[in-house]
């Protein structure tokens, strides 16, 4: 086999596409179950048995074993229709082979089945959650420390933290200035007050002598927020409208319905425009603030995207927090910062290593720029390898992962016990996927000698890819440029109209779609990617007659294209499949 420690790692640290691993397997999964037996037979050795030693089972529990075996054996049959999804030839979606670590990780830990909800009920799964979350801080360039985070059901969930967060921010320092504006009878300045940060908010409460009961009083969280929105209105001298939130066109579907779900309302998500290349434009970020200034609106958050879910763009992390320092040191006003890093996130694993430059320069100082935010979202469950669900929410300080309705953050309430269950929005959470994740730092590494260069690799295959399919099929037009292990591409002859590219990109999906060898994806862009797709149609002098730009799209996450036996094995017969469909359109069109 080929020596590269990317190779390597694909070969020792996951089941081989031909399960190669398997008897080393068996033989980790024996020992686990050994661990597990011996610690249960060695407790309460005094306690009533089932059955006696020795003695065979009763038919009736027989009878009731059988029926088991059969129905599992059901199950395993029914479960190998499943797309399989191990195999690099599956390049559909976010998805692949699950690492040995993390599956082991997973394993130990379920068979404790620990609740992370409490400390009391999971006094090992707490422990192993902390440190695997000061392991993603670390690779996301937190100081490990400082930063707080858990882990959720996935992506979906860690963005609603971050919302409730930035809810629970903006809820005290608006509290406040309405306070001293109904006090003084000075006009209220929503948005200044809005985002007054930490420090002005902590002095106004010393000078103003106030306290949390008091506070409660002028808080939309706690109060009856119609009637605290008809005060703030009064107030500042305007209709109050609400906050916005700022996400950019490439956003993930999950901001929609967080909007939705803190009670935003579609009007109020704000979509920052995305440039020629499909990342958020900085420009347009800075100008939807002014706008909601102008409106009376504070900005709930402002989202980038590290690794977006259709192209793997990673948006400018770095200039975005370059822009709103400058709104906090000029002008005091401190807006909510979350990546968006739930695919792309761990990118961060190769940096600084030999391996970083697969990546673009702005690619890599975007994700060196994730540490500067107020929250990040990562998904183990995507680039970690491990198995769903695993999401995970990190804030870089405790001051940022406080929340409650108003109070002071649980965190400081020793009554209520250390356990995260109230600071988390879903209540009992599985300690496996942190046992997972765990694993895979212990024996994998987020650094560029581990993870990160497996992830290089997939990187290069996606670029070897393109390079292949380029040079094979001159009517492949990729979306370019693709910063991560994503690419998409239509089919069009030079001049072509987008709406018979668009027909023949979907005749060719469905040709992959139904061959047994290969499975992608397809996706549609749309008016949030309009300045994308003129460039895109652009490339190839057509015309755009409708909104949309259709591509196939492949994910490049598999494990073992870090060997390049894959590449050599696989990319000629994709091609020869692309060929084939384009033949087929021809006599078609004949
Ligand atoms: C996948 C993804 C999510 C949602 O994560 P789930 O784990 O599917 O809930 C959010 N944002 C981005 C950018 C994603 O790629």
């Amino acid at each position: 086999m080929n020596p590269t420690p990317a190779a390597d790692i694909a070969g020792a640290c996951f089941p081989g596409p031909r399960s190669e691993n398997e008897t080393w397997v068996r033989g980790q999964f024996q020992a686990v179950l050994d661990q597990w037996f011996d610690w249960r037979k060695r407790l309460f050795v005094d306690d009533p048995r089932l059955v006696g030693e020795g003695e065979p089972p009763s038919p009736e529990r027989l009878g009731r074993r059988e029926i088991l075996s059969r129905e599992l054996a059901a199950l395993c049959e029914a479960l190998t229709a499943e797309t399989p999804t191990y195999t690099p030839r599956y390049i559909g979606h976010m998805k692949a082979e699950v690492s040995l670590p993390a599956l082991f990780g997973w394993l130990a830990a379920m068979l404790h089945n620990p609740n992370n909800t409490s400390r009391e009920a999971s006094r090992v799964g707490t422990v192993i959650e902390a440190e695997a979350i000061a392991m993603l801080a670390t690779m996301i360039g937190y100081d490990p420390g400082a930063a707080e985070g858990h882990f959720t059901s996935g992506g979906t969930v860690a963005n609603f933290e971050a919302v409730w967060r930035a809810r629970y921010r903006l809820d005290h320092w608006l509290s406040l200035g309405l306070y001293i504006a109904e006090k003084t009878g000075e006009p209220l300045d929503v948005f200044a007050a809005a985002h007054m940060g930490w420090a002005r908010f902590r002095r106004l409460w010393t000078e103003h002598g106030l306290s949390d009961a008091v506070l409660r009083r002028y808080s939309a969280a706690v109060g009856a927020p119609a009637d605290i929105w008809r005060r703030i209105g009064r107030a500042s001298g305007r209709d109050y409208l609400g906050p916005v939130l700022l996400a950019p066109g490439n956003k993930h579907y999950s901001w929609s319905k967080a909007a939705n779900l803190f009670g935003l309302g579609e009007e109020s998500l704000w979509a920052i425009d995305l440039d020629a290349e499909g990342r958020l434009d900085v420009d347009d970020l800075e100008r939807l603030i002014v706008r909601a200034e102008a409106a009376g609106r504070p900005v709930l958050m402002a989202v980038g995207v590290a690794g977006t879910t259709e192209t793997g763009e990673i948006d400018p992390i770095d200039a975005v927090h370059d822009r709103l320092e400058r709104w906090e040191a000029d002008r005091g006003v401190h807006i909510w910062r979350h990546v968006d890093a739930a695919y792309g996130g761990f990118l961060c694993a190769l940096l600084g290593g030999p391996d970083e430059t697969v990546l673009s320069a702005a690619s890599a100082a975007a994700l060196r720029a994730i540490g500067r935010a107020d929250s990040v979202t990562i998904d183990p469950h995507k680039l970690g390898y491990v198995p769903y669900a695993c999401g995970a929410f990190l804030t870089r300080d405790t001051a940022g992962y406080a929340v409650s309705a108003f109070d002071a953050p649980y965190l400081d309430r020793p009554e209520l016990g250390d356990g995260k269950w109230s600071s988390t929005l879903e209540g009992s959470r599985s300690a496996a996927g942190a046992a997972a994740t765990w694993l895979s730092g212990r024996a994998l590494g987020f650094d560029p000698a581990g993870l990160g260069a497996l992830i290089a690799e997939t990187v290069r295959t996606r670029q070897a890819f393109e390079a292949a399919v380029a040079a094979a099929v001159p009517e492949v037009r990729f979306l370019q440029p693709a910063d991560a292990n994503i690419v998409c591409f239509s089919v069009a002859a030079q001049g072509e109209s987008l709406s018979s590219a668009n027909r023949r990109t979907t005749a060719l999906f469905d040709r992959i779609h139904r061959s047994p060898e290969f499975s992608v994806s397809k996706t549609t862009l749309g008016a949030d990617y309009a300045a994308a797709v003129a460039r895109h149609v652009d490339g190839f002098g057509g015309v755009v007659d409708v909104p949309g730009l259709v591509l196939v799209r492949c994910v490049f996450m598999n494990p073992y294209w870090a060997a390049p036996e894959f590449r050599d094995a696989l990319f000629p017969p994709f091609i020869a499949l692309v060929r084939e469909s384009l033949g087929q359109d021809l006599e078609a069109a004949a």
